[in-house]
């Protein structure tokens, strides 16, 4: 790519610009590449056996000599997910608050990544990486330890919100720091990229205090039922609030689900929950306690908090039944794509007695059109970078940005891969990486060929027929009878037609073959062919064909 003049810098996103998850963006001087997170995300359900995607960092390999090191802004996994498979190909340090780097070496760990350096930031501080100053400012998310970042580079400064919404009364931690904001603000910010998660909702998003009056009200209400409460695993205010409510009304916490687990002991070590450790008993010993004596807080992997009430619900837990003296307080919303998996648990609950509700009892952790306007007003950039959503997600928080006063030609909807070239009063999309998608094995920990998992949709659509046949090596004449199995794909007895049929073209294909002299994978592969189109046009059906004509000497 053209070298860059001293006082420009490039913007490239390589995730986060399409959809929900997988956050990485570049910010590239003529010396120095950053990373701003590193995220993952989830996989379609068309994809067996897949645990993860995550970016292409083709260009951050051939760029290796210059990429400095990972700037991390908070601990969720569309912002960290990614980290341990690109660590493996690009040793780099590592950036982020106590908390996301606590969560990150813990991540290192599981996969026995060794010698990365890592270094926990206090908010407030600033670090010099490559080119590049960074200024960490607290946010406030749904994860405590978020950071907005202030990006200090030769063309000016930019400014990313990573995930954040402004809350006035929070439980826990403080409030985004706006005042910062403001300073920023007047002394000039050249670019923003900006959460756009919630562009779409007007006004701004509930505050922690408000779904805290409204759990209170139901564990008054509740007073003599056992309450169980569904949250995300990493929303560790919610857990707080659960804790001081257990205590006011005297009942005992269960925290049940391994990710929040770990998130909680992470939090409790840095000194952002306050526990009381008697208040906290297993769930093997629920039994010990009445109804009115216990509170349950169940929750999920990361981004699902269903995962526990829904093995739950379905009666698979040896420890925990749902009982007619229940009430489940959903305080999180079912993660987008799972509304139907959302009902049959409801309708499994209720089936066992539980009284269920949802109401007013989460808040979410990102900025609505409200809190977005209230950032463009003050930090009055000259220009705007909508990130962190789909385009529509986008376009609703250029349309705020208009609202402000912000030129129309100064707001840019860009897609993974564009490059967006920076000066001190130009902002243009010179360029285009092209990105593949790189997918995750779930059992690999490993990248994994695209064509794997068409293979594994269509086995688990169409199954696999095998053909096999020996030929003798010196004459070419059929050295053993031909064998087709199949499994997934049909009942090989009521469908004998089928198989008869295949077994004739194949054999006139192979002597078409031998009386030609083709030999060795040319054999193969022209088998297959012939066989899949057979297969298709009499069953409709497209499964992998294997060949395997082998050549021996008799
Ligand atoms: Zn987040
Ligand atoms: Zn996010």
């Amino acid at each position: 790519m053209k070298d860059l003049k001293k006082d420009k810098i490039r913007i490239i996103p390589l995730g986060g610009f399409d959809k929900i998850g997988m956050n990485m963006t570049l910010i590239e001087s003529e010396d120095s590449i950053i990373a701003i997170d590193c995220g993952a995300s989830f996989p379609p359900s068309n994809m067996p056996g897949v645990d993860a995607l995550i970016p292409d960092i083709s260009y951050i390999k051939e760029n290796k000599e210059r990429f400095k090191g990972i700037i991390l802004t908070h601990g969720h996994e569309d912002h960290i997910g990614a980290l341990p498979y690109i660590l493996l190909d690009v040793k780099a340090p590592v950036y982020g608050t106590p908390l996301t780097i606590a969560l990150v070496e813990e991540k290192l760990k599981t996969f026995g990544i060794k010698n990365i350096k890592t270094r926990a930031i206090t908010l407030g501080k600033t670090i010099v990486v490559g080119d590049f100053k960074i200024e960490f400012i607290r946010a406030i998310h749904s994860i405590p330890d978020s950071a907005m970042l202030a990006i200090y580079t030769s063309a000016g400064i930019l400014f990313h919100t990573g995930d954040f919404k402004i809350d006035l009364s929070p439980v826990l931690g403080k409030n985004s720091d706006l005042s910062r904001l403001s300073t920023l603000g007047e002394k000039g910010v050249l670019a923003v990229l900006s959460d756009s998660t919630n562009a779409m909702r007007d006004g701004f998003s509930e505050t922690e205090q408000f779904v805290n009056s409204n759990l209170d009200k139901l564990f008054s209400i509740n007073s003599q039922k056992r309450i169980i409460i569904v949250s995300f695993a990493s929303n560790m205010s919610r857990v707080q609030e659960i804790l001081n409510l257990g205590k006011k009304y005297n009942r005992k916490v269960v925290l049940d689900g391994n990710v929040m687990m770990s998130i909680f002991k992470a939090s409790v070590d840095l000194g952002y929950i306050q526990v009381d450790e008697d208040i906290l008993v297993e769930m093997s010993d629920i039994n010990k306690y009445k109804d009115n004596e216990i509170v349950i807080l169940t929750t999920g992997s990361h981004g699902d908090s269903l995962q526990c009430i829904s093995g739950i619900a379905s009666g698979e837990r040896s420890d925990i039944n749902i009982k007619d003296n229940d009430v489940v307080l959903f305080s999180s919303v079912p993660i987008y794509g799972n509304a139907s998996d959302f009902n049959i648990i409801l309708s499994r609950l209720e089936e066992h007695g539980a009284i269920v509700e949802f109401q007013d009892i989460h808040a979410t952790g990102h900025a609505c059109a409200g809190e977005i306007k209230l950032l463009y007003s003050t930090l009055k950039p000259k220009f705007v970078i909508p990130a962190h959503g789909e385009y529509r997600f986008r376009r609703e928080a250029k349309r705020i940005a208009k609202e402000v006063g912000i030129k129309s030609e100064n707001i840019f909807l860009i897609n993974n891969g564009d490059i967006l070239e920076l000066g001190a009063d130009s902002c243009r999309i010179s360029g285009k990486l092209s990105l593949e998608v790189v997918l995750i094995d779930g059992y690999e920990k490993r990248e994994i060929d695209v064509n794997v998992i068409k293979d594994r949709e269509k086995l688990s659509q169409s199954g696999v027929v095998v053909i096999e046949m020996c030929i003798d090596k010196k004459t070419g004449r059929y050295a053993s009878k031909l064998n087709i199995t199949s499994r997934g794909f049909v009942d090989e007895h009521s469908n004998k037609d089928l198989f008869e049929g295949l077994t004739k073209v194949v054999l006139q294909e192979l002597s078409r073959y031998v009386n030609q002299g083709v030999k060795g994978e040319r054999v193969n592969k022209g088998i297959c062919r012939k066989a899949e189109w057979y297969i298709e046009t009499v069953s409709g059906k497209k499964p992998i064909v294997i060949a395997n004509i082998t050549e021996v000497m008799v």
